[in-house]
């Protein structure tokens, strides 16, 4: 299961919308952000002023589009969405920020991937609500001013690291979203069982909790996917025989880890003697960025106990090789 939402039919995304909390009271964990967040919105609504820019950065599914709609929600205003690879063309950034509503909210997905010249033409329009607009051509050509209502911009990035620091400088507000501990899923999962009204056992809601890699999206996913096993193999009811019957024929990673969480785990322990070996090394032998790895997989894998920083490069621990069936000191492949 990819925890990035970039391979779901039509279908599914329209299910993920419903099952999108749109308040902080529906939203599950976070709590800091939240409390925070929280008093940032208060407080704008109060000077009914603009919320501070706002960046959310963290790995995929864990909840930066859905605060990016409930900040909006929340502050009473319209919201424009679009993402960092889709705005190649300052024009198009242009026609996007000159219909925004007073306070209104724009939040770009990824970006980090925003085209330097895009960038660069955000940078007036956050700081000062103002943008140029070229009009006319050849030798009528000119630019002129155009004020623009004021307004919030969220920034959503699952690679903080590869964000420019004027970018980054230029966001009062920057949160960053953690993996979600296995009690919060099972209350997301049972919030999300009873939106798509299937009853579920607390067994059976822990169970998938627990091999959902510590993402809400994943843990929507699997529920959808073990629903459709409980409605045709069972009684439409998710207990945890059904829960258990259908992780196992999906295939579901025990912990919930994904291929490349295995591949690294693998690469480290058959290639690296369980390390200690540097971040750069393992990308390059799992053919991944070392920023990916750094922020996207890495921060999962210590987080459960799989690996260690350590001062000479990551190490494995025990719970690796178990995960894996393999035997410490045993090198496979030579
Ligand atoms: P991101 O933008 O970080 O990739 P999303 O905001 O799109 O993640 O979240 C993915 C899905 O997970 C959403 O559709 C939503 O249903 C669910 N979700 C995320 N965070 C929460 C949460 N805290 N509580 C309940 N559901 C959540």
């Amino acid at each position: 299961l990819d925890p990035s939402n970039e391979n779901f039919s039509p279908e599914e995304l329209d299910v993920e919308k419903k099952l999108r909390p749109l308040s902080f009271d529906d939203f599950t964990g976070q709590d800091q952000v939240l409390e925070n967040l929280q008093i940032f919105v208060q407080a704008a609504n109060l000077r009914t002023e603009a919320l501070d820019h706002t960046l959310f950065h963290g790995p995929p599914g864990l909840g930066k589009t859905t605060l990016a709609h409930i900040l909006a929600n929340e502050l009473n205003v319209g919201i424009k969405v679009t993402s960092g690879p889709v705005l190649d063309k300052p024009g198009d950034l242009a026609g996007l920020l000159t219909n925004l509503d007073e306070r209104d909210v724009l939040f770009i997905d990824e970006i980090h991937r925003l085209s330097p010249i895009v960038e660069e033409y955000l940078y007036s329009a956050m700081e000062d609500y103002k943008i140029d607009i070229m009009i006319e051509t050849g030798p009528n050509a000119r630019t002129v001013q155009i004020n623009l209502n004021p307004f919030t911009l969220v920034g959503a990035t699952t690679r903080s690291g590869l964000l420019t620091s004027p970018m980054r400088a230029r966001f009062g507000i920057q949160s960053r979203l953690q993996y979600y501990k296995t009690d919060l899923l099972t209350t997301i999962i049972q919030r999300s069982a009873s939106i798509l009204d299937v009853p579920i056992s607390m067994e059976a809601a822990i169970e998938i909790a627990g091999r959902s890699r510590g993402t809400p999206r994943i843990a929507n996913a699997l529920l959808r996917r073990v629903r459709d096993f409980a409605q045709i193999k069972g009684n439409g009811t998710i207990d945890i025989k059904i829960a258990k019957f259908a992780l196992e024929a999906l295939n579901v990673d025990a912990h919930g880890l994904d291929e490349m969480d295995n591949k690294i785990l693998s690469t480290i322990i058959d290639k690296f003697k369980g390390g200690p070996v540097g971040i750069t090394t393992i990308a390059t032998a799992v053919s991944e960025s070392p920023e990916t790895i750094e922020e996207v997989y890495e921060p999962f894998l210590i987080q459960q106990g799989f690996i260690m920083r350590t001062p000479r490069g990551r190490e494995v621990t025990d719970q690796a090789y178990k995960h894996l069936g393999r035997i410490k000191g045993n090198i496979q492949g030579g």
